[in-house]
C-alpha cells in the first residue's frame, strides 16, 4: 500500500503518522521526492482501514499495490534513484558506460584495458575473477589472485571497479571491490541475493537466462528487502530459438522496467550479442530507448583472451563506440552525463 502525503506536511505529523503505522505492524518505507512525500507500507496492510487513512487531513491518496514487489517499485520512489560509486553516478540521467575484459588474465593485461577505457570515457572497469563457465574444462578465472589484479588496475587507472561474486565464501576478497555482480546463472540464487541485501555496496544483478522481468524484480526485491538499496538491473540477452546470436537481447526491458522501477536499468551487448561487430549497434539501441549505462566487455588482444574473446572490443573500437553513445545520450538525458 502506498500514502501519498500532501505537500504541506509537516515532519513530525510524518513521524507520527510512521509510528502509528509500525505499531500496526508493517514496515513503512519513506521516499521524500521533489514534489511530495510518499510512505510505502510493507507486510500484512489487511488490517489497515484505507478509508480511515484517506480521511487523515494530511493525507492527499491511498492505494493499494497489486505488484510483488514494493521497494523496487516505482509507485514507493516515482524518482529515479541514483548510484554513486567513487566519481562515477549512475541512474536519474547520469549514463555509466562500465567497460573491461571478461576475466582478469594478467597484470598487464587488466592494467592496460582499464587505463585505456577509462580514458575513452568509461566511469567503471568490469573484469571477471570467479567465472562462470559452462564447462569445468574452460578457464575457471584467476579467482582471489584475479581480485587482487582488477584492485592494481583500480589504482592505476582510478576506475572503480566491479566484478562477479559466485558464493558466499568468496566474499571475504570483496573487500576493495565497489560493486558487487550477481550474475545471470545466480539471479535466483535466493541466499545468496538475501546476503548481498547485508551489504554495503552497490549489487549489479543481471537477468536470468530464462527468467522474466518481474522475477528479475524480485530478485531485487529479495536485495532491497535486506536492506540493500543500492541495485542496479542488468540486461543480458535471454535463452529463445535464435543460434544467429549468442543470447537474444531483450531492448524493451529497459523502458519497461524503467517504468516499474526507480532502480538504474543498463544493458550488456556484449553477452546479449555474443558477437563484436554487434555490439556497437546494441549500445547505441540501448542508449537511445533510455538505459542508464551499459556494460561492455573490452581486451587488449580479442583473438587470445581466455573468455569471450569473440564478443570483445578493442580498447579503439571502444572509444569509437562511446563517441557514438555520447551523442545519443546527449539527446536523450539532455547532455547529463557521468
Ligand atoms: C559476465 O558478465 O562476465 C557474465 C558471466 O555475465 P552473465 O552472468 O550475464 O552471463
Ligand atoms: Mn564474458
Amino acid at each position: 500500500m502506498i500514502v501519498q502525503l500532501k505537500a504541506s506536511v509537516r515532519k513530525e505529523q510524518v513521524s507520527q503518522l510512521i509510528s502509528w503505522f509500525r505499531g500496526m505492524g508493517v514496515d513503512v518505507h519513506v521516499s521524500e521526492g521533489s514534489l511530495q512525500t510518499i510512505l510505502g507500507l510493507i507486510g500484512d496492510t489487511s488490517r489497515l482501514d484505507i478509508d480511515m487513512i484517506k480521511a487523515l487531513d494530511i493525507v492527499e491518496n491511498v492505494q493499494r499495490i497489486q505488484e510483488p514487489y514494493k521497494n523496487a517499485n516505482r509507485k514507493f520512489h516515482p524518482d529515479d534513484t541514483v548510484i554513486e560509486v567513487g566519481n562515477a553516478k549512475i541512474g536519474g540521467g547520469n549514463f555509466l558506460c562500465i567497460a573491461g575484459p571478461c576475466s582478469v588474465e594478467t597484470e598487464e593485461q587488466i592494467c592496460d584495458v582499464a587505463n585505456a577505457v577509462a580514458k575513452a570515457g568509461a566511469g567503471m572497469l568490469r573484469g571477471g575473477a570467479f567465472k562462470p563457465r559452462t564447462s569445468p574444462y574452460s578457464f575457471q578465472g584467476l579467482g582471489a589472485e584475479g581480485i587482487r589484479l582488477l584492485v592494481e588496475a583500480k589504482k592505476a587507472s582510478g576506475l572503480p571497479i566491479v566484478t562477479e561474486i559466485m558464493d558466499l565464501s568468496q566474499l571475504k576478497y570483496f573487500d576493495e571491490v565497489d560493486v558487487i555482480q550477481v550474475g545471470a546463472r545466480n539471479m535466483q540464487n535466493f541466499e545468496l541475493l538475501k546476503e548481498m541485501g547485508h551489504v554495503d555496496k552497490p549489487i549489479l544483478l543481471k537477468r536470468g537466462l530464462s527468467s522474466t522481468l518481474e522475477e528479475l524484480l524480485m530478485s531485487a526485491e529479495y536485495i532491497m528487502a535486506g536492506g540493500n538499496e543500492r541495485v542496479i538491473l542488468c540486461e543480458r540477452g535471454i535463452r529463445t530459438f535464435e543460434t544467429y546470436t549468442r543470447n537474444t537481447l531483450d531492448v524493451s526491458a529497459i523502458p519497461v522496467l524503467k517504468s516499474r522501477t526507480h532502480l538504474p536499468v543498463i544493458l550488456d551487448p556484449s553477452h546479449g550479442t555474443g558477437i563484436a561487430k554487434f555490439v556497437k549497434p546494441m549500445s547505441l539501441a540501448a542508449a537511445a530507448a533510455g538505459a542508464d549505462g551499459l556494460i561492455i566487455e573490452v581486451h587488449n588482444d580479442p583473438a587470445h583472451a581466455l573468455c569471450d574473446g569473440p564478443q570483445s572490443l578493442t580498447p579503439e573500437a571502444f572509444l569509437d563506440l562511446k563517441k557514438d553513445v555520447d551523442r545519443i545520450v546527449s539527446v536523450v538525458h539532455g547532455g547529463a552525463e557521468a
